[in-house]
């Protein structure tokens, strides 16, 4: 499903084709795609709220699928092996960001599904170092939300700072957050969860939210820290006034409309608002390697390859809940 021009889904922009398979480089491995997951930057990605990097463009970096053909310096990996590619497509491995712990910051990053063609397709190429393992208590389905929703929650997880108690406040309840939702209860978290529609309360509520609502309702308590996934600002600025002293307030979204001005008593005393971008590797493996210690539940809505507009368009009107995926073959 090619995107040759950004533009609104209502005007179906992702057309099918015929391409070529993608040639493999000598440290590449090209993959049969099984399953490509669908995430809300790619429709940022499909309506130019992103900025387009290449075009045409194959979109979609939530990719499951199996080697077929490794390039001839291939170490890591054999023939036939199960693999998840994500976001991250590669770094540049020389800048600032590369050389400390934070190369999801890497200047000349290249990411799945912008800079490179993705996984809305039958074929992809990707660095043998950027391919990762799978665990076996998934399959190909249930997997492809890991790979972007649940790396995302978990690095967004990890920059509030909370380990094994505190009361973690969820902001928008879409694929990611169903997913992080189950790591903060598995590990002793108390979840509460704002969202506007009602089927997302209820799919919070089911997976062990301790206090479900609107964001006009009152919690009752103060929150140690959240996550905000809606690409609202005012959202953003809302869940500030639910944050208790010396507490964070991280937004997981790639893009959000701008932040209305707030008081500085919504930063003060110590209350902290920071973003996360993207994800490193060491994340992904800590992330994968954590879901394989427990089933995390995705519940996940299928659509052909060829409705990859209508896929889109379900996440863009909330039209679906949890996690949502293509099956190519
Ligand atoms: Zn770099
Ligand atoms: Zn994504």
């Amino acid at each position: 499903m090619v995107l040759e021009k950004q533009d609104l889904l209502e005007h179906s922009p992702l057309r099918l084709k015929e391409v070529q398979i993608p040639e493999i480089g000598p440290s590449e491995v090209r993959i049969e795609i099984s399953v490509c997951g669908v995430c809300r930057t790619d429709l940022h990605v499909v309506e130019g709220e992103l900025p387009a990097h290449k075009l045409p463009l194959i979109p979609g970096h939530q990719i499951v699928g199996r080697i077929e053909a490794l390039g001839k310096d291939v170490r890591r990996w054999q023939g036939g092996e199960r693999v998840g590619i994500p976001w991250l497509f590669k770094t540049c491995g020389k800048c600032k960001y590369c050389l400390s712990d934070k190369e999801n910051l890497c200047d000349n990053a290249a990411f799945t599904g912008y800079d490179a063609d993705g996984g809305f397709a039958e074929y992809v190429v990707a660095d043998e170092n950027f391919v990762y393992s799978l665990p076996d208590n998934y399959g190909d389905i249930e997997a492809a939300p890991l790979l972007c929703a649940g790396v995302i929650g978990y690095q967004s997880l990890r920059a509030t700072g909370l380990k094994n108690h505190g009361r973690l406040g969820l902001f928008g309840f879409g694929s990611s957050a169903h997913i992080v939702i189950q790591v903060a209860v598995h590990r002793g978290l108390e979840v509460y969860v704002v969202s506007r529609t009602d089927k997302e309360l209820a799919l919070a509520k089911e997976l062990g939210a301790r206090w479900v609502g609107h964001v006009e309702n009152e919690m009752g308590v103060l929150l140690d820290a959240g996550i905000v996934f809606a690409p609202s600002g005012e959202l953003l600025v809302d869940s500030l006034r639910k944050l208790d002293k010396g507490g964070r307030i991280v937004s997981a979204g790639i893009y959000t409309t701008p932040l209305p001005g707030f008081d500085y008593s919504l930063i003060y005393p110590e209350k902290c608002l920071t973003s996360i971008a993207h994800t490193t590797r060491e994340n992904v493996r800590a992330f994968l390697k954590a879901a394989s210690e427990f089933k995390i539940k995705t519940q996940v809505n299928v659509f052909k390859l060829e409705e990859a507009n209508e896929a889109l368009l379900a996440i863009k009107n909330s039209s679906v809940s949890g996690s949502t995926v293509l099956r190519i073959a």
